[in-house]
């Protein structure tokens, strides 16, 4: 008999909710987490009297009480968390600002925000409608799609339009480019500029947070992450920290178990991994890959990782300029040059400024603030940093994401009372991921569920991938990945 019936490879939130949904189901699960805390990049640190939140910005799939979306509605309760989360709103969906050209704050609402836009670019009222009537026609049909509905049930404007380039969509509809930043904003939760990115990624990710709103949690997303693993406990899990995988055990072409960085093996039938995907199928021993899986690896680009800057600050948030959770300052208009700069040491030219005490979520202290400011960057970059220089070349940069940021908080640097700052060393080291990518491969065109689908098929009896590595990046997919897995082999098992 098998140790377990299913060993899970990381404790990121795929792999808390896949491990939780198992044991909760009755298959004895083993969770084994190179890290100290769970949760990869749902954690949080303490520095001094603060609490750094490490990665979530806005929450998505939550939606308010009457209107619950598939968070706090379904995996939460289906987990037995729910009660046990506090969510905190953001009622803005950002603030927009490019110093001296625009600085526009979106309410987390259609008609209030087309009232904004109004207000601030009188004449494209009907403009701003109609492009919002667009994206919930696109958003619709594209989950329709995802869902299986036959292509010639689709309604045609999804052909039409969701394929296109952002940047082309908000031409067609827009003649003022700071209207055009300031809708397209969330393009840098994506990873790809305008001029790259599918118009039907940005219009799930718009409607998603206008319908169902961004949302905080008290004790960040270590409370979330830590409720997962407790559930998996109370369950009866096993759970190991600060132990790897090394490799994956195979006998006669099908997943036998796992080999821990300790020299243990511990048997499985089925393993399930919230690691890298080269990463895992690199750890696979005495099985050849197939061909049709070292194609798909070879022909993928390693996606973006992220600079932070975590701060500290002593003074409230009013006291500091903010008046929204979120803030995004670009340098300009030209997005396509802020993603260049992505691969390069030059100043910073766009950031997203969260300031978690607008609404606050506990981590600073009365009269006090935590803000992070945070830019996309690829991570080969830093590979060439001698160590000798690192330290330097960290608080250099993180000198420009200040500048930027004094343009609309300004003084800020002299209320610094903490500091913190991870580049995408920092996410290599704690996440094991290649390049310190957050999202997995690059979120474009040639990588998403309508050409790759890496989750649904391994090719490798009993190896199963859940994460931002084998579908889309961010909290609420890899939280639904998880579990989704989970139910995929455990209905298997059943069959
Ligand atoms: C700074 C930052 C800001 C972000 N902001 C947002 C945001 O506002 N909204 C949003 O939706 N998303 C955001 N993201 C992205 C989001 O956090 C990630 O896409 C998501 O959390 C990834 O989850 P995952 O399940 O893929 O696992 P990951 O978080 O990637 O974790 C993988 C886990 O596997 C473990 N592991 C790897 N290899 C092994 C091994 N061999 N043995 C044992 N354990 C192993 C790692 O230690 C890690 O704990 C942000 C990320 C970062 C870093």
């Amino acid at each position: 008999m098998n140790d377990y019936d299913a060993i899970v490879i990381g404790a990121g939130n795929a792999g808390l909710t896949a491990a939780a949904t198992l044991q909760r189901a009755g298959a004895r699960t083993l969770l084994l987490e190179r890290h100290n805390v769970p949760g990869g990049c749902g954690t949080s640190f303490r520095r001094g009297r603060f609490e750094f939140e490490v990665a979530l910005h806005q929450l998505s799939g939550v939606g308010v009480e009457g209107q619950p979306m598939s968070l706090r509605e379904g995996l939460f309760q289906q987990l037995g968390i729910a009660d046990k989360l506090e969510f905190v709103q953001e009622h803005d969906l950002y603030r927009a600002v490019i110093p001296g050209q625009l600085d526009l704050t979106l309410p987390a609402d259609w008609d209030a925000a087309i009232d904004a836009i109004e207000a601030e670019f009188p004449g494209n009222r009907d403009r701003t409608a109609k492009f919002f009537e667009l994206l919930k026609k696109v958003t619709f049909w594209q989950i329709a799609a995802m869902r299986g509905m036959p292509v010639e049930q689709i309604d045609p404007v999804l052909f039409e339009y969701g394929l296109r380039p952002l940047k082309a969509v908000l031409d067609e509809y827009f003649d003022d480019d700071r209207i055009k930043v300031a809708l397209g904003m969330y393009w840098t939760y994506l990873g790809q500029p305008p001029s790259k990115l599918r118009f039907q990624d940005l219009a799930l990710t718009l409607f998603a947070y206008f319908e169902f709103k961004p949302w905080h949690l008290r004790g960040g997303s270590q409370a979330m992450s830590t409720a997962i693993l407790d559930a998996f406990l109370q369950a009866g899990g096993d759970v190991r920290f600060n132990i790897a995988v090394e490799a994956i055990l195979t006998d006669a072409g099908q997943v036998s178990g796992v080999r821990l960085d300790d020299g243990t093996e511990v048997t499985a039938s089925d393993v399930v991994s919230n690691a890298a995907l080269p990463i895992t199928y690199g750890m696979l021993e005495g099985i050849d890959l197939p061909a049709v899986v070292r194609d798909d690896l070879g022909t993928r680009r390693i996606g973006v990782s992220g600079f932070v800057l975590h701060m500290g600050l002593d003074a409230t948030p009013a006291e500091l300029g903010f008046t929204t959770s979120t803030t995004f300052v670009n340098m300009d208009t030209d997005d396509d040059r802020t993603y260049d700069a992505w691969r390069s040491f030059q100043p910073a030219r766009g950031i997203c400024v969260s300031s978690y005490d607008v609404a606050p979520i506990g981590f600073a202290p009365t009269g006090a603030t935590h803000v992070s400011l945070m830019t996309l960057q690829y991570g080969d970059i830093w590979r060439n940093v001698a160590p000798s220089e690192y330290a330097r070349a960290k608080f250099a940069y993180a000198e420009t994401l200040l500048d930027l940021c004094e343009t609309v908080t300004p003084g800020i640097r002299d209320a610094i009372e903490e500091v913190d700052v991870a580049t995408p060393l920092t996410m290599m080291r704690y996440l094991g991921h290649p390049g310190g990518t957050i999202y997995g491969y690059d979120q474009d065109a040639t990588e998403n569920w309508l050409f790759r689908n890496s989750e649904r098929e391994t090719h490798i009896p009993g190896l199963h991938l859940a994460g931002s590595w084998a579908g889309i990046g961010g909290f609420q997919p890899t939280l639904e990945a998880g579990a989704r897995v989970a139910r995929r082999l455990l209905r298997a098992k059943a069959a």
